[in-house]
């Protein structure tokens, strides 16, 4: 069997270890042709001993030259130029984006531009420019998996598009689901990092404690899925086992389960449409999950789900605003300079203040992203 040729972005962080983990069960039927990643020099040592790709392309020139050294058998590239190279890399037949925030749109877009397949982990690039991506990935005949665990669900639910009346995604609820908004407004970063139910990168850990992630999700959803906003329902439901559900005209609902694993939503993308045995997860038993809690997200205590929902209504740069805004505020709370409920009001400041523009070109989202960026640090530094 010819072996299917993929690329990995991000394959140092949490979605890309799982992949090569994915990947590497089955070497008959995948090939990796490219890495990416940061400056995580052990990591990426470690990756290209386990799978020997074709190029490699890390962050500095620094570690391009350390690896240079090591591996002569293998293409070496660093920064955006060997970004560039081998987003259109034509020997792919997939990329799997797996960088995590607004780094991930360019390369996407160009991996679009030379038609290759997208299995998609990073939300922030359909949020900020979700108009753009789904067009142009039409245009040139291209397709985006989602590998994000709700969309993946909805994706494998969904038989005639044209039959559904609504989206119904799933959230955990995160660690403060319990929790009363004093609490939450006292949350240290260590707190708010540990997840009851996925374990996941930080940026998204943060934002699953607000459900802002999940705000995010449904702004995702409603482009991957081309649902208005008043079909696309969030249920609190924190064993996470029912991943997200679709609902058709005729009152059907078709909802996808399992036991918490990305390795499912990973394996699908990469291997669709077919299913393949891969990483061998334990049988569902029904009896183990035992019952299946459901309950409204609370508005009052998780707001940033609330200026998701505004920000993607209004649409245009309202999104690309609500996704800098909360980006920039959730690494200044990692790094201890505001509160966790500040990632909300900033959020909040900086899209009340936002002057919209309707159908931004790329340039436009760019620029509209740089500049919330700005107004948001400057505010912190106040
Ligand atoms: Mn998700």
């Amino acid at each position: 069997m010819k072996k299917k040729k993929i690329s990995i972005l991000g394959s140092t962080g949490s979605i890309g270890t799982q992949a090569i983990e994915v990947i590497s069960k089955m070497p008959d039927v995948f090939e990796v042709v490219s890495l990416c990643a940061g400056d995580n020099i052990e990591k990426i040592r470690e990756q290209i001993r386990y799978i020997r790709p074709k190029n490699v392309c890390v962050k500095s020139q620094a570690n391009a030259q350390i690896l240079k050294q090591e591996y002569n058998d293998l293409n070496i590239l660093y920064g955006d130029s060997g970004l560039e190279e081998i987003c259109t890399d034509k020997e792919n037949e997939m990329i799997l984006v797996s960088v995590s925030g607004k780094v991930g749109l360019k390369p996407t877009l160009r991996a679009i531009e030379s038609g290759i397949d997208i299995a998609l982990a990073n939300k922030e690039t359909l949020v900020m420019a979700g108009d753009i991506v789904m067009r142009r990935a039409g245009e040139k005949n291209v397709k985006i998996l989602p590998v994000d665990s709700e969309h993946s669900a909805i994706h494998q639910c969904i038989k005639n598009a044209e039959d559904v009346q609504r989206l119904i995604i799933t959230a955990s609820g995160g660690p403060f689901r319990n929790k009363t908004i004093d609490d939450i407004k006292k949350a240290t970063v260590e707190e708010t990092l540990h997840h009851p139910k996925w374990n996941m990168g930080k940026k998204i850990t943060i934002d699953s404690a607000t459900l802002m992630n999940k705000g995010l999700e449904v702004i995702e959803a409603h482009h991957l899925f081309n649902m208005d906003y008043e079909n696309i329902k969030v249920v609190v439901h924190p064993q996470s086992i029912v991943h997200s559900a679709v609902e058709y005209y005729d009152g059907s609902v078709i909802a996808q389960l399992g036991f918490p694993s990305m390795h499912i939503p990973i394996q699908y993308a990469l291997s669709y449409p077919k299913r393949l045995k891969g990483i061998k997860t334990d049988s569902f038993d029904f009896v183990k999950a035992a019952r299946l809690d459901f309950e409204e997200p609370d508005l009052e205590k998780f707001p940033c789900l609330k200026l998701a929902y505004e920000a993607g209504k209004a649409g245009g740069t309202y999104t690309v605003c609500l996704n800098a805004a909360n980006e920039e505020a959730v690494f200044a709370f990692l790094n201890g300079q505001i509160s966790l409920w500040r990632i909300y009001e900033i959020t909040k400041e900086m899209l009340e203040n936002h002057k919209n523009i309707s159908s931004p070109d790329i340039e436009t989202i760019i620029e509209q992203d740089k500049i919330t960026r700005e107004k948001v640090r400057k505010l912190i530094n106040l």
